[in-house]
């Protein structure tokens, strides 16, 4: 009987070891851009009932003297506050649109001043002194110039954010530019199950995942709401696994993690 006993114990183990699920940790950051209402009413409340924060890189446009005190109570929450520029230039193409807000008018003097009274506007509004950034329209370039050395020595920004894949999960810090993190827009995803997905690849990984996000359950480029809070409630669920942080908590954290 005791021989059976230590053989099923034995049995038991040998299982353990093959079927324990790799226990790296993995980072989440939950980013949602351009100061949409949406946001406010709908992913907030979401994150605030689930004890998660998220980073919002709020373009300046948006920020009226209504929405500010709210976009307060979202900093004071623990949520991130960030750079998304003031009007937000994009290239246009189409004839349609400010001229004024085409990138292709910028320089890199107009764009780096524009940062630069966003950062302002950002510490009026929750007096914090170190931004991120998220180039608009993940453009890279003013009147066809690259800005992001130009950014980079500025010193206005510690950290910024750029585009990519669903395949955009960073695993190796060393080769990481700080001012070049990549992130997947989760455009045209309707389910929770396909947001979920992205989170296991970078669980399986072992590294960062970065969401960008624009409407949820509203405005543009929309998340469902229901989707958003599966996601959330996924992320709770595996708080053991999953680290979700701010963009600035993050990078801090892989940022030191590279020099030990
Ligand atoms: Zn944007």
């Amino acid at each position: 009987m005791r021989k059976i006993l230590l053989l099923f114990l034995l049995l038991n183990l040998t299982i353990n070891a093959y079927t324990q699920q790799p226990t790296k940790k993995a980072i989440i950051v939950l980013t949602y851009d351009d100061a949409l209402q949406s946001q406010l009413k709908v992913a907030l409340p979401q994150l605030e009932s689930a004890h998660l924060n998220g980073t919002f890189f709020l373009a300046g446009y948006n920020v009226t003297p209504a929405s500010i005190p709210a976009w307060r109570e979202v900093a004071k929450k623990g949520n991130e506050l960030a750079n998304h520029t003031l009007y937000h230039p994009c290239i246009i193409t189409t004839g349609k649109g400010n001229p004024a807000n085409n990138s292709a008018n910028y320089t890199v003097y107009t764009i780096l001043r524009e940062i630069s009274e966003t950062n302002n506007l950002l510490y009026a509004v929750d007096g914090k002194t170190s931004r991120t950034f998220a180039y608009p329209c993940t453009e890279l370039a003013v009147g066809g110039v690259n800005y992001v050395d130009s950014l980079r020595t500025s010193g206005l920004i510690k950290y910024a954010r750029i585009g990519g894949n669903a395949d955009a999960v960073i695993t190796d810090f060393k080769t990481l530019d700080p001012l070049l993190v990549p992130s997947w827009a989760a455009v045209g995803v309707t389910t929770g199950d396909e947001l979920i997905a992205f989170v296991k690849k970078v669980q399986q990984r072992g590294g960062m995942g970065v969401f960008m996000f624009h409407g949820v359950g509203g405005d543009y480029l929309t998340t469902p709401a229901l989707a958003h809070k599966q996601l959330l409630t996924y992320l709770r669920q595996h708080a053991n696994e999953i680290e979700v942080l701010t963009f600035q908590q993050a990078m801090d954290k892989v940022s030191q993690a590279k020099h030990h």
